[in-house]
């Protein structure tokens, strides 16, 4: 099974995408993270990326797209995986198409007022990659796994602004690019478990 996730930035993706890998046995693939992992790494294509994520602009697409393409051929993709950030763009999207054949497309819809309320209290988990938020869990370390979480650098609202123009003007055009297979769930109101639960139910039938 090979699924895109849409949706802004503080949509939710990486919850609902940790939630997905749990009980369907494929891998979570998120753009951003790798970007990340590779700035850690000190690697060519992390010095690249940092350039543009501090500013909150996509990272160009020679880049990206190889770089996706090198790890959906690797051993734990046999299975499925989720795309989480990628595509973001029309161009992305048509490039995909040539790599490989999506199955079905998740858009997360949530309001901006509550996207602009989620973004600046965004904590991550150093160890686990848990993602959670001030406003609900005010905490320094881990309730998992007791590591210390941190702030994203481009969780600012500077670049914040940035992100959320570029979602709707470059990525939100997805929506009808992938009108044939989406599946819109709303990932406001209750919580991820609440958000979970139509995507597992409309996935489970996927599989049927
Ligand atoms: P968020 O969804 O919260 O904005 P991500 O971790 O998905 O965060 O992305 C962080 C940054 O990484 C983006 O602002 C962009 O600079 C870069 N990035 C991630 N995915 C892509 C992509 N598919 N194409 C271009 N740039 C990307
Ligand atoms: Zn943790």
């Amino acid at each position: 099974m090979k699924i895109i996730l849409l949706g802004a930035p503080f949509s939710g993706k990486g919850t609902l995408a940790r939630n997905i890998t749990k009980d369907f046995n494929i891998v979570q693939i998120s753009t951003g993270d790798l970007f990340r992992e590779n700035i850690k790494n000190g690697t060519e294509v992390g010095l690249l990326a940092k350039k543009y994520m501090d500013k909150g602009e996509l990272v160009p697409d020679s880049v990206t797209i190889s770089m996706l393409q090198n790890r959906i051929k690797e051993d734990d993709c046999k299975n499925g995986f989720i795309l989480d950030g990628f595509p973001r763009s029309i161009a992305q999207a048509k490039a995909l198409q040539k790599i490989t054949d999506i199955d079905a497309v998740i858009q997360l819809d949530v309001p901006l007022d509550e996207i602009k309320r989620r973004c600046v209290g965004r904590r991550i988990c150093s160890k686990c990659g848990e993602i959670y938020n001030t406003s609900s869990y005010d905490k320094t370390t881990c309730a998992k796994c007791g590591a210390p979480l941190f702030q994203r650098d481009d969780d600012n609202l500077e670049t914040i602004t940035l992100r959320l123009e570029v979602y709707e003007k470059t990525t939100a055009p997805l929506i009808n690019f992938y009108a044939d297979r989406l599946k819109v769930v709303k990932g406001s109101e209750k919580g991820p478990e609440e958000t979970y639960k139509p995507v597992k139910t409309f996935l489970k039938g996927l599989m049927r």
